[in-house]
């Protein structure tokens, strides 16, 4: 059997979603017979590879640097899913799409500061203006709700995709019937 490259990735989310993952638990060990992890805030690799066949993208689009690293990991994976609600939505991040990037700065860093207010100009990423769901900025193969989606869930989304099929998930989260 030919094995699968598996990436996660981490934009703009909590990392529950990233939690959730790990929640596999003990189908971790089943599933690291069928795909390798090469890119994953799990893993040590800095740079996306080429030719990756799956990627969870947890999070929202919400920064430059976001927007740069899902263009380049779209180019270089076949099947881009959106993983948890802040991936399919914006969910959580859009809350702050109501404001002005700079009145959120403000909130952030002068008017709620106790030392040393002040908005940093540099470490931190240049916000865009509005935080996007994935699919607005790059195809999506595939949705994944939920926040976090459940370990469950996930599980039969990857086993499914292992097997060269489409996980048919309307049934098995929320937003199903
Ligand atoms: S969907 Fe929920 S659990 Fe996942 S990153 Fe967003 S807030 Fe966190």
């Amino acid at each position: 059997m030919i094995r699968k490259k598996l990436a996660t990735v981490w934009l703009d989310g909590c990392s529950g979603c990233h939690m959730s993952f790990l929640d596999l638990d003990e189908r971790l060990i089943e599933l690291s017979a069928k795909l390798d992890l090469v890119y994953s805030p799990l893993v040590d690799n800095k740079e996306f590879p080429n030719d990756v066949d799956i990627a969870l993208i947890e999070g929202a689009v919400s920064s430059e640097e976001d927007l740069n690293k899902i263009r380049k990991i779209r180019r270089q994976t076949k099947i881009l899913v959106s993983f948890g609600d802040c991936a399919v939505t914006a969910n959580v991040p859009s809350m702050r799409n109501p404001f002005t990037v700079q009145s959120v700065f403000d909130r952030a860093y002068r008017e709620t500061a106790t030392r040393e207010p002040g908005t940093p100009n540099q470490l931190i990423p240049r916000l865009l203006e509005y935080a996007l769901p994935v699919h607005e900025v790059v195809p999506v193969d595939l949705y994944i709700p939920g926040c976090p989606p459940s370990a469950d869930v996930i599980y039969y989304a990857l086993t499914e995709m292992l097997e060269g099929r489409q996980p048919a998930l309307s049934s098995r989260t929320r937003f199903g019937a």
